[in-house]
């Protein structure tokens, strides 16, 4: 697709073709009028308010001839199979595979981001493919969901929906992994399509840090998505915090977070504390030592918090699902792998196998994964 915002050459056919080129994109939902004719967009909650010609912060959203329009719509720059572990989703459809998908841009800035050549690209690039196509991919790879991630999937949030309704008219399930830097608007849409969403905070949601390596200036809109998607959908929820080593690894702030966590979704939330590695424009703090996260890991349970994990730990007991009835071990996991399941599935919904406990676990143990790649049910 040719971009028609390109400087015409001199030759005067080479500059007709160039206009009547279709601009790049489509012309989506996600904006409302502001004042001297710009366009605020909604798609998250930077809010930015656009002159003609001007792209957000993100690089993928931009006013022409009046119109909003998502650059990325179509242009997909990255797509793999992962187990729905590796996103990471403990309590949420066990075993499955997932077909991700991203696009160039994103809307935070983070200064260690690993995948900062996908994210921090202010160029539109990908292959071009519709919804239906997305999607014939993804079956294809016997996938059973699509993951919207790599980059922060609100601000694509029309192609991401346009792609899940085709996704759940084939049977597929939607997954945003998401910063959570979104707005009613944006949370209005995933109601549509989404099924899941892991939330990551990063540093504990501590502003200071937030403001220094991530260019947000305000942490507090993740909490109101939060909130928006525990009261106006029944999207499952995980949350995950990066931890990261001497700036963001405050126990004061990861209380404070996981009090807001129990007091907005309660102690079976699940949440992940995951392990930071250098990268990017971050190259000399260490990785995340085990003993922080471990830190992290008794201040949530002090909090009251039952489902607590390590994440990039693997081998790590923590990594395990313990039931909150009992304590015992139900899904024995090392890295992204099940090694046992200790649950009685009824349905979606799942018992401990000791002590009869509900734990919160959505779907059974993915069959596939149970015949193909699974040894240890006891
Ligand atoms: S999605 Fe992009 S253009 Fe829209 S408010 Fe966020 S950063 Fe700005
Ligand atoms: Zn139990």
């Amino acid at each position: 697709m040719a971009n028609a915002r390109l400087r015409a050459p001199g030759d005067a056919a080479a500059a007709a073709m160039l206009q009547e080129a279709e601009p790049l994109g489509k012309a989506t939902e996600l904006w409302k009028p502001a004042s001297d004719g710009r366009l605020t967009c909604t798609a998250c909650a930077r809010y930015c308010t656009l002159r003609e010609g001007q792209t957000g912060l993100c690089g993928v959203r931009q006013v022409v001839d009046g119109q909003g329009r998502l650059l990325v719509y179509g242009r997909v720059i990255t797509g793999h199979v992962d187990p729905i572990e590796k996103k990471p989703v403990q309590h949420y459809m066990p075993g499955t595979r997932i077909f991700s998908v991203a696009t160039t841009g994103c809307n935070w800035l983070c200064q260690y981001c690993q995948n900062y050549d996908i994210s921090q690209r202010r160029k539109v690039e990908g292959t071009a493919l519709g919804p239906e196509e997305v999607v014939d991919l993804a079956l294809q790879s016997r996938a059973q969901g699509i993951a919207y991630t790599y980059n922060q999937p609100s601000i694509f949030l029309e192609f991401a929906r346009d792609i899940g309704l085709e996704a759940r008219k084939k049977g597929l399930f939607n997954i945003f992994v998401s910063n959570g830097y979104d707005t009613p608007e944006g949370v209005a849409e995933m109601r549509k399509f989404l099924d899941c969403i892991t939330v990551d905070f990063k540093g504990n949601a501590e502003p200071a840090f937030v403001r220094k390596y991530i260019g947000v200036p305000d942490p507090e809109p993740i909490f109101d998505t939060l909130h928006r998607l525990r009261t106006e959908t029944d999207i499952h929820v995980e949350i995950t915090d990066l931890v990261v080593p001497e700036v963001g690894d405050d126990l004061d702030a990861c209380r404070k977070l996981c009090q807001r966590v129990l007091d907005e979704f309660g102690p079976l939330m699940p949440i992940h504390f995951l392990r930071w590695h250098p990268d990017y424009k971050m190259l000399d703090l260490p990785m995340t030592p085990i003993p922080t996260l471990e830190a992290h890991y008794r201040v949530a349970k002090d909090v009251g918090l039952e489902y607590v994990y390590l994440g990039n730990t693997h081998g790590h007991p923590l990594e395990d699902t313990y039931c909150h009835g009992c304590g015992a071990v139900v899904v024995d996991r090392h890295g992204f792998d099940i090694r046992s399941w200790r649950l009685d599935t009824k349905g979606k919904d799942n018992f401990c196998k000791a002590c009869g406990t509900k734990v919160p676990i959505v779907g059974p143990l993915d069959p596939a994964y149970r015949e193909e790649r699974f040894f240890g049910v006891v």
